[in-house]
Parts: C-alpha cells; sequence; structure tokens
C-alpha cells in the first residue's frame, strides 16, 4: 500500500514548500494548486471557503482539492469544521468561497443539481429512513434519475448488491433494524445509486468495531478503482491515511499542514497529535480477535 501510495499525490518542489521535520516535503497549509499543474485533474476545487453559523465563524477560508479518481482525505479534531466543510461543498450550507466540480461553478446550484452532476454525500448520521427496507432506501437514492424518467435501475442495484452482498440478504428487512456496519454499507450503497463521480463520506468508521472498520477501508478503497473520486472526513487518521493518496489537516476551521498521505503519517506533528492512541487500536484492529 505504501509503495502506490508514494506514487501518487502533489507534485514536488512548488513555491513556498517546507520541509517536514521528517524530511518531506509538505505543502504550505491553505495554499491552492493551480488548475492543470497536478498530475491529475481535478474534479473538485475548493477555494477560500468560508461557513458562518450566525456570528460565529466556523471555517476561515480554507482550500481543498481533489483530484479525479482520487481518495483524499481530511482529517482533524472534533469540532474543526469537518462536517461543515463538506456541507458547503455540498450545498446544505451558505457559504463564500468557490466551490468547482469538473471545473464548474456550483457554488450557487442546488443540491440536487450537484446530486444531478455527480456529487455524492454520506452524511455523519447515515440518515437512512428507517421504517423502509433496504431495498426501498437504495431506491431512493436514484430518485433524481426517477424523476428525469429513468425507470430501469435494476442494473444499479445489481451492482450494489454485488458490492455488498449483506444488503441483498437483507433487502427486505427495514433500515432501522440493521446493525451499525450494515447501515454505513446501506448509506454508502444508496449514495452509488446516484451514480456518483465524487463521493463525500462523513466519519464512516464512526461507531464501529475495528473489524467493521476494517471492511468498511477495504470497501472504500475498492471504490477508487471504479474510477470515482473520493473525499473522506475521518477522526480516525490512521485509517484515513492508509486509504488516502492526498490528505488535509484541518484545525479550528483552517487547513494547517496537507501532503501526500504517506507524508502526512510520517510527519511527526501528525503523529504525535493524530496517530499515537490510533496506532495502538488499528494494530489491535489488524491483529483481529485472536
Ligand atoms: P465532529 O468530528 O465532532 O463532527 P467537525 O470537525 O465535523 O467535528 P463541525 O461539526 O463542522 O466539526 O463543527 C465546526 C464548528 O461549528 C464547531 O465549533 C461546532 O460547534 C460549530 N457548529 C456546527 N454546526 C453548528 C450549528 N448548526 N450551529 C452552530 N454551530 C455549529
Amino acid at each position: 500500500m505504501s509503495r502506490e501510495l508514494q506514487g501518487r499525490g502533489a507534485p514536488e518542489g512548488t513555491e513556498g514548500d517546507r520541509p517536514s521535520a521528517s524530511g518531506s516535503r509538505l505543502r504550505p497549509a491553505g495554499t491552492l494548486r493551480e488548475t492543470g499543474t497536478a498530475e491529475e485533474p481535478a474534479i473538485l476545487e475548493v477555494e477560500r471557503l468560508s461557513v458562518s453559523y450566525g456570528k460565529v465563524e466556523a471555517l476561515h477560508g480554507a482550500g481543498i482539492r481533489v483530484a479525479a479518481g482520487s481518495i483524499v482525505t481530511v482529517i482533524g479534531p472534533n469540532g474543526a469544521g469537518k462536517t461543515t466543510m463538506l456541507g458547503a461543498i455540498m450545498g446544505l450550507l451558505p457559504c463564500r468561497g468557490g466551490v468547482r466540480f469538473d471545473g464548474r461553478d456550483v457554488r450557487r446550484e442546488e443540491v440536487e443539481v450537484r446530486v444531478a452532476a455527480g456529487m455524492a454525500l454520506v452524511p455523519e448520521k447515515r440518515e437512512l429512513f428507517g421504517d423502509m427496507t433496504v431495498a426501498d432506501n437504495l431506491l431512493l437514492g436514484a430518485f433524481h434519475r426517477y424523476r428525469r424518467g429513468e425507470r430501469r435501475l435494476d442494473g444499479d442495484m445489481a451492482q450494489v448488491y454485488a458490492r455488498f452482498p449483506r444488503l441483498q440478504e437483507r433487502r427486505h428487512q427495514l433500515a432501522g433494524t440493521l446493525s451499525g456496519g450494515e447501515r454505513q454499507m446501506l448509506a454508502l450503497g444508496r449514495a452509488l445509486m446516484t451514480r456518483p463521480r465524487l463521493l463525500m463520506l462523513d466519519e464512516p468508521s464512526l461507531g464501529l468495531a475495528p473489524l467493521i472498520v476494517r471492511d468498511i477501508f477495504r470497501i472504500i478503497a475498492d471504490l477508487r478503482s471504479t474510477g470515482v473520486a473520493i473525499l473522506l472526513v475521518e477522526q480516525n487518521a490512521r485509517a484515513a491515511l492508509q486509504v488516502a493518496d492526498y490528505g488535509y489537516v484541518l484545525e479550528t476551521g483552517d487547513v494547517v499542514l496537507e501532503g501526500a498521505a504517506a507524508e502526512l503519517a510520517a510527519n511527526p506533528r501528525v503523529i504525535e497529535t493524530y496517530l499515537g492512541l490510533a496506532a495502538a487500536g488499528a494494530g489491535a484492529a489488524e491483529r483481529g480477535p485472536g
């Protein structure tokens, strides 16, 4: 995995780069690469994004970029503004700054338009319809396509069931009776029914047992190979940096560090602040129960 990761990520030698204590070079926080200078074109470019709740500004001009077909993670502590950032990108929250999806300015577009364009969000609380079946929750993911007149959704359902056999087994079960891991799978499956080109995941590991977390992260890595880009917000920094190509550290509303995921994982400040305790937990998860 690490060899693969080192081959990806940001171009070196950008003006203003600073060496990290580990010897790798990390990009200065808050700067945005010019379009076209990266190895891969950007599917998402967020520039100087600010969001306020009343008089309190939660995000202070943060910038991130997601290369097409890559996994980019935003890590940071509780209350850093990660969920706020995803909400603003998706159009759920008013914001200032630039949000470009596939080269197009979407900041004034409604959520439905962004979904139809290929943006999907799996929210932290999953937000499933608990009194509806698994199958109906999946179908709701394709609602915008149904409204456009598409009636042949069987192929998409079959693909989701192939990826999540557990959902197929439980397709007639009410979503409210699923386990935590199954609920996360259903939330992912429902997002896939929108045929996203950018999948934004808010804390997919939240509340899940370590072995289930490992399964979810395997699924996330596998999704990248289908060409979908993933923006992954996580407090589980170790797991996120293992699966991601590039990462940003968000603290109290500011991007304070960014770099290739492997470089961030080796950065002493990241290790000390975000990987110290997680290291023990991840090791236990890898060893398994016995
Ligand atoms: P967590 O991992 O705990 O979800 P986060 O990084 O996602 O944290 P946010 O939920 O985006 O952080 O919150 C960022 C800041 O904005 C916090 O100080 C939070 O209290 C505040 N905030 C979030 N939602 C609201 C709201 N609806 N009204 C007022 N303040 C809010």
